[in-house]
């Protein structure tokens, strides 16, 4: 049974700031949208696709802060310096960015295909270094500097069995916000990564089976003994979890809390 867990609030405040969220049409990045919507944040919805960017962006509107959809690949250069463009003109310079927006694809090594490789570590790599040097050039411009957040994973700390680029570029979004915390301290721009634990949002539910049949186990399994299994307690981390996360590293005022990272998995993995 799933417990009822944190109800993800908003005693921290984001009033008029422009917070810009990667792949926040589903999942993690909805949840951390709304979220920073309800604590007075106007938001930047950027996905794949503008439609779906747009039903969200227009929910969230409805919360009485301005947003922006954005149709935007964070592995393009041109999507993402075009965007961050049209979200300074819309709302003005971003003081929140958080890179989220994800892929997985899951296959033995000896059997993923370079095209997936490369695929992959452009979407988390290509894309987190693409929409943090977009958001710092703003944030220095401004003079205001900001907060830059990457969804990073257990798997930046840890390892799981067909998940090669997928560790591998999860682990590489820590170096790269640590060195964001070092350039940034001299503009107030502070660098952090979150670290969930399993969260049952669009991305992990097509593993699920995806993975049953790689390890030739039920799907039951797939959850129990393989991502659920070195949790304390057994659970599922929720959106609302990573949320507040996020919310935390958006709001906190002083560089005491940069070139961080923080794992929110149940105890899966324990620093
Ligand atoms: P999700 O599939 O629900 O959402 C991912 C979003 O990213 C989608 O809206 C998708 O359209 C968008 N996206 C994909 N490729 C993109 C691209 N090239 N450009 C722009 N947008 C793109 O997945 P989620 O679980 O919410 O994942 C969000 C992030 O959280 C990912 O970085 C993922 O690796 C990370 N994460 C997820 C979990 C989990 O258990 N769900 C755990 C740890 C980390």
């Amino acid at each position: 049974m799933t417990h009822s867990l944190i109800q993800a609030s908003t005693t921290l405040s984001l009033k008029g700031k422009n917070a810009f969220i990667t792949g926040a049409a589903s999942g993690l990045g909805k949840r951390i949208a709304e979220l920073y919507a309800d604590a007075g944040a106007n938001i930047v919805i950027a996905d794949l696709k503008l439609q779906d960017a747009q039903a969200t962006a227009d929910a969230i509107a409805k919360k009485g802060v301005k947003t922006l959809a954005v149709a935007m690949d964070v592995s393009s250069e041109q999507a993402v310096d075009e965007g961050f463009a049209q979200a300074q003109k819309s709302l003005g310079a971003v003081d929140i960015l958080v890179s989220n927006a994800g892929i997985q694809i899951v296959a033995p090594i000896e059997e993923f295909s370079f095209a997936s490789w490369k695929k992959l570590l452009a979407v988390h790599l290509d894309g987190g270094f693409l929409t943090s040097r977009a958001a710092v050039r703003q944030m220095i411009a401004s003079g205001r500097g900001g907060a830059i957040i990457f969804m990073g994973s257990v798997h930046s700390k840890e390892a799981s069995r067909l998940k090669a680029p997928y560790v591998t570029a999860k682990h590489g979004l820590e170096g790269l916000a640590k060195v964001i915390a070092k350039e940034g301290a001299a503009h107030n721009i502070r660098s952090n990564v979150i670290c969930p634990g399993f969260v049952r949002t669009p991305l992990v539910e097509k593993q699920i089976p995806e993975q049953a049949k790689e390890l030739g186990i039920s799907e039951a399994d797939v959850i129990k003994t393989v991502m659920l299994k070195d949790t304390v307690d057994g659970e599922f981390t929720t959106v609302d979890d990573v949320a507040q996360a996020a919310l935390t590293f958006a709001a906190w005022p002083s560089n005491a809390l940069t070139g961080q990272s923080l794992v929110v998995s149940h105890g899966w993995f324990m620093q």
